[in-house]
Parts: structure tokens; sequence; C-alpha cells
């Protein structure tokens, strides 16, 4: 258990409970923890292997013009195979090995337990709450532009955000479609961020490892050219010990669960954390492609009880949406992005919209602060003040929760 002033122990990142407290928590936490948060309790690399001779086909098929009958084919087999996974109700089944589908609390509740632990026979402890101001809980919005086509309609996707006073990251791929620099302009001017959409998005960045260093400095090159401080990995392809090295402050590489991408599993995270020197941001509601196009939805249903669900436990909606072409900025549904937009601006004061970066460097500034161990006081940052609440966990029927004091 690491209890150096300079290190922070995993517990204590999540619930900012007192340096005093740390030598309360259950040994194993750390270890325990960083199990799903580095996504080590499956073997996240194995599909990588069959994945790169699918991209290494795909680039032939593409050189041969073959490459628009393969998607629809390709496309018709994803759908097929998510409905049956749906359907066969094998993702609710409890599997070690994998999380279950659309929500998997075994994370969260495996804190509230050890944090259990910490308070003891306390009555209850106080907490540098989770986000500034007091926010009950987050919503981050993030967009990857998968395609020249899907630059000429990001508007759409502002246009509609702004309406709402909503703010996201929008991340381009630097080595595909060409990027006027005007638009990077615009987009920060509007007050939206520039993110990084992996390199030429050909599936092959997280292969091997001298084709990933190779790449690395022409996406740093790029990440000051377009001032972008964010990374999302193609297809969420992604080998977790690589993405600490990448030349950005956030990644969002990762999702809390997701068995229907191409590298499935999960981290089960709704909070951010620390991976290596940058802040990960897993995606924690279903992507838009899969909810809409693969199982067919044409309702919010999903998007909103698990929104609900992590409302419940203070966390952070992180939710990824396409511009492009077959994906939600299309007229058919486009209207249902607008009304889950509408459906949480409802939420009112309680909510906190960051983009990405604010998010990474709060989540930094709150460590900074704990590191001084100054819990008694208010701290004013830029994204807001940094308050400490009193908290316990409770018990509800089989769950724990956790309850603020007033
Ligand atoms: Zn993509």
């Amino acid at each position: 258990m690491p209890t150096s002033p300079e290190s922070i122990s995993r517990l204590r990142e999540f619930f900012g409970y007192a340096a005093p407290l740390e030598s309360e928590a259950p040994e194993e936490a750390e270890e325990q923890l960083n199990l799903f948060l580095r996504e080590a309790y499956h073997d996240v690399e194995a599909p990588l292997e069959s994945l790169r001779r699918f991209y290494k086909v795909k680039k032939a098929l593409h050189r041969a013009r073959l490459e628009n009958f393969t998607r629809r084919v390709f496309w018709s087999l994803r759908r097929w195979r998510a409905r049956r996974l749906v359907r066969s109700g094998e993702l609710q089944q409890p599997d070690p090995h994998r999380p279950a589908w659309p929500v998997d609390d075994t994370l969260e509740q495996l804190k509230l337990q050890m944090l259990e632990r910490v308070i003891g026979d306390r009555e209850s402890i106080e907490i540098l709450w989770f986000w500034p101001d007091g926010k009950r809980w987050v919503l981050v919005l993030t967009h990857d532009v998968e395609s020249a086509r899907g630059l000429e309609r990001i508007h759409r996707l502002m246009e509609v955000e702004e309406r709402y006073g909503f703010r996201s990251s929008f991340n381009l791929v630097p080595f595909k479609y060409e990027v006027p620099e005007a638009l990077v302009q615009e987009i920060r001017g509007r007050g939206f961020e520039v993110g990084i959409h992996g390199y030429n998005h050909d599936g092959l960045l997280f292969m091997d490892e001298a084709e990933f260093a190779r790449r690395l400095p022409a996406i740093r090159e790029v990440a000051q050219r377009w001032n972008a401080r964010g990374f999302r990995s193609p297809s969420t392809l992604r080998r977790i010990g690589w993405l600490e090295r990448l030349p950005v402050e956030w990644d969002s590489s990762c999702f809390d669960t997701d068995p229907f991408e191409p590298q499935p599993g999960g981290v089960l995270s709704w909070f951010p954390y620390r991976l290596g020197p940058l802040v990960e941001l897993p995606i924690t509601l279903p992507q838009d492609h899969l909810v809409f196009r693969l199982l067919g939805h044409r309702d919010l249903h999903l998007w909103q009880s698990k929104a609900r669900k992590i409302r419940e436990a203070f966390g952070m909606v992180l939710l990824n949406v396409h511009p492009d072409p077959g994906y939600m900025a299309d007229d058919d549904l486009l209207p249902l992005y607008e009304a889950f937009l509408a459906w949480m601006k409802d939420f009112g004061d309680e909510l906190w919209n960051p983009r990405p970066l604010d998010l990474a460097r709060w989540w930094n500034h709150r460590l900074d602060l704990l590191r001084k161990s100054v819990q008694d006081k208010r701290f004013h940052t830029p994204w807001g003040t940094a308050l400490q609440r009193r908290v316990r966990v409770t018990q509800v029927g089989e769950k724990r929760k956790l309850e603020v004091l007033p």
C-alpha cells in the first residue's frame, strides 16, 4: 500500500478521505481495484492478433475497391451477432472474465465495501467531494469523426449542443482526411475541444510496438499543432500500458463495459482515474451505432436507465456519438440525440458538463489537494470550489450506496 505523501492510493483517489484514514483501507484494495482499472482480470490483448489480420485484409479490400461491399457484409454480421448476444441473456449472467452489460456495478460496489472498512465504527467521514461546487454528477460528450463526410457534419452536433448550453470534444483523425486549420480554430472558438482520434484509423496503431513508436512523434506533432490534449483510440483498440505513453493529458480509449467492441471487456469505472501520467475517462454509455444501428432501438430507455444509475452513484456519464453518415447526426437519429440532451438539461444545476480536458485537469487538481491533505477548507479552483462533504455507506437491499449527510 503506497503511503508516501506523493502517492495516493486508488481508494483515496476515488473517495478523497483524509490521509490518516488510509491505514484503515483493506490491504488488498490497491491490487483489487487495479485489476479492473488496468483491465487485468481478463486477457484484454488476446483479440489483437486476429484483429491485425482482419485490418490487413480490410486494407487490401480497400485497394481492390471492394470496401463498400465488405463493409455492408461486416455490419450485417455485427448486427446479427449483437442482437443474438442480447437475446441470449448471457450478458446479464455473472462471469468473472466478462462484465455484464449494459450495467455492471461490480467495481462501484467493491469500492463502497472498501470505503465501509475505512469508515469503520465512525458514524460518517468527511471526503473531498468528487466534483467542483458540490455538483452531483457529470456529463461528458465526445465525438469521434471517422471521415471527411463526418467532418462536414460536425456543425449539426455543435448546434444542437449549443442549444442546451453543452460543450463536447471532437476527436479528429490526423492522417486520414484533410483537417482545415480554420475548422480547428472554429471548434475551439465556439468553446468545444479538439482531441486526437488515432493516427490514420487503419486499426494498426496498437498492433505492434515498433509501429506504435514510429507513429508517436507524428501524433505528438499534430497534438501541438492542434493544441489537442486528449486521445481516443479508433475502435477502442488498446494496450493499457501503451496508452500511458501518449503525448496527451487525457485518454478515453477505455469503456466501463462493452461486449460488442472488437476488443470486448471494460474497466467498469464510472469515474475518471489516473493512468500513469494521464487521466483515463472511460466511455460509460453504450455507443450510438450499437444502440440505434446494431440493436435498432428507437427510444432512449437504454441511455436513460443507465444514466440514472450513474447519477445514483454520483458518477460520470461519458458518451461517444459520431457525426458521420450512418450514425447519430443522421436525420432519423438527430432528434433522439437532442431529446437526450434536453432530458439531461432538465437535471439543472446538479449536473456538471465539463469538456474532457477540464475534467482531467480538475481530477489532477483534486489529487493535488489530497496530496497536500488540505481537507478542512474550501478551495477555489479554475473549475469551481472544491468542497468537502460528510458521507456514509448504507445498505439498500443487496446493494451498498453512498449517502451524503446534510
Ligand atoms: Zn473511429
